[in-house]
């Protein structure tokens, strides 16, 4: 059964590799690939060991990685497919079949989340727990950027200072030294 492209729904999906021979169907008009997470699954067992980048030529800068806002529909089931954020600071969504277990990565992406597959943590990136640990990081980092604002040109020396006592045998001493010494005066 032949598979149409989620996005350019003319074009016919067609067999493609990525790195390291792991097959996908890519579309050739948009250059967006459909990875299914199974034959991932097979290809990981047969690359257990972590592999090194083959295709980091794109940085999440480059204009060249797109990404549909659109809900797409699956290429095999035409079931809606679920946007997943894959990290905390990236702003790309991938998009994935539930139902089929199948990943659409719009032009680019594969080369954003290829060290993740290398290391063979991309099913991971699906699971509550990922979802959830790169919710904290939002928080945290939104964090981390109203202290920055706070505190302006102060910022990179305390958070040097932060650096330096966070596996400090005397931190609390520290920190207390530094407390009393503002609110004793
Ligand atoms: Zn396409
Ligand atoms: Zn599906």
């Amino acid at each position: 059964m032949s598979s149409r492209c989620p996005l350019c729904s003319q074009s016919e999906l067609r067999p493609v590799k990525l790195s390291y021979d792991l097959p996908a169907l890519g579309c050739m008009n948009c250059g967006g690939v459909l990875l299914s997470l199974i034959l991932y699954s097979d290809w990981r067992e047969r690359h257990p060991n972590e592999l090194p980048p083959t295709s980091r030529t794109e940085s999440p800068a480059n204009p060249q990685v797109e990404d549909t806002k659109n809900a797409l529909l699956c290429p095999k089931c035409r079931g809606f497919m679920t946007k997943y954020k894959m990290r905390a600071d990236a702003s790309n969504v991938l998009d994935l079949c539930a139902h089929c277990d199948e990943v659409w990565f719009d032009r680019g992406e594969w080369s954003q989340v290829e060290d993740l597959a290398l290391s063979g943590q991309l099913s991971r990136v699906f699971t509550q727990k990922w979802q959830t640990d790169l919710r904290k990081a939002e928080v945290n980092q939104r964090a981390e950027k109203r202290y920055q604002e706070q505190l302006g040109e102060d910022y990179a020396e305390l958070a040097a200072l932060r650096e330096r006592l966070r596996d400090h045998p005397k931190a609390k001493e520290i920190l207390a030294f530094l407390y009393t010494s503002q609110t004793m005066r």
